[in-house]
């Protein structure tokens, strides 16, 4: 069974430290059950390196960071650098989460942060989404273009750390019913293989890895996997209930 990705965005959760140690601690705890997996767990900027400590020494659970500042100098007031990001310990790093656009990431500075952070040596997970769906494929236009405008003369050296992340921003935070319909996420994944093959060459996308995300839960996980279509998982809020997100992690490697 080919390793599966599984990226656990915690956003701006949990409110306290000892909270997120917890919730990691627990984690840790229950991971030498895990099958084929790797777990890329990304809290908020602040307890970065106490959960870092936490997962030092595990091989299958890595470290990554919400967003990342790319720019020269230092009077940036409120970010925080790849340098900084390095030094405790990350190793992955999420672009173009629709929050952050929602917050005025626009495609360009998406661009940007994907460039920069891969020029300077992280595994990037670039994500996409479509915020309504309709029957002239209004969905495939937003993907084309998000995915254009991110990859478009992405030097060759750089897409074997490239990671893409599909993520429909209507299935975001929802109940798990309306995560989206496997079969639909089989199209999607197909465009988005052929979309970025046009862009980076049919023979250089082979081995990105496509992931999905939006109200995945332990019960819709496999299928979503299986029949969807896609290597790994975006977790939002079910990757803060440690025993929810140990459970879906057990039930994809059955
Ligand atoms: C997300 O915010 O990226 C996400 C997938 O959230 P949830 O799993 O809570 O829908």
């Amino acid at each position: 069974m080919k390793t599966k990705l599984i990226i656990a965005n915690w956003k701006m959760n949990p409110e306290t430290l000892p909270e997120a140690e917890r919730i990691a601690s627990a984690i840790q705890k229950q991971s030498k059950h895990f099958g084929p997996v790797r777990i890329i767990v990304c809290p908020p900027a602040l307890f970065l390196n106490s959960v870092e400590n936490i997962f030092a020494k595990n091989k299958k659970i890595f470290l990554g960071s919400q967003d990342v500042f790319i720019g020269q100098g230092v009077s940036h007031t409120g970010e925080i650098s790849a340098d900084m990001l390095k030094s405790v310990g990350v190793t992955y790093v999420l672009v173009g989460h629709s929050e952050r656009r929602a917050l005025g990431d626009t495609h360009a500075i998406v661009r940007e942060k994907l460039l920069g952070a891969l020029k300077d040596g992280f595994k990037v997970i670039l994500c996409v989404g479509d915020s309504e769906r309709d029957e002239h494929g209004k969905q495939y236009v937003m993907i084309k273009e998000q995915l254009e405008d991110a990859l478009m003369k992405l030097p060759k050296l750089l897409i074997k750390n490239l990671i893409i992340a599909y993520e429909p921003i209507w299935a975001i935070g929802k109940p798990e019913s309306e995560a989206m319909k496997p079969e639909d996420l089989y199209e999607m994944t197909i465009f988005i293989k052929k979309v970025t093959g046009d862009l980076l060459g049919p023979k250089n996308v082979t081995k990105i890895p496509i992931l999905y995300g939006g109200s995945v839960t332990q019960n819709n996980a496999k299928e979503i996997i299986e029949k969807g279509n896609v290597d790994g998982l975006l977790i939002g809020r079910e990757s803060l209930k440690a025993d929810h997100f140990v459970g879906l992690i057990q039930e994809i490697g059955n």
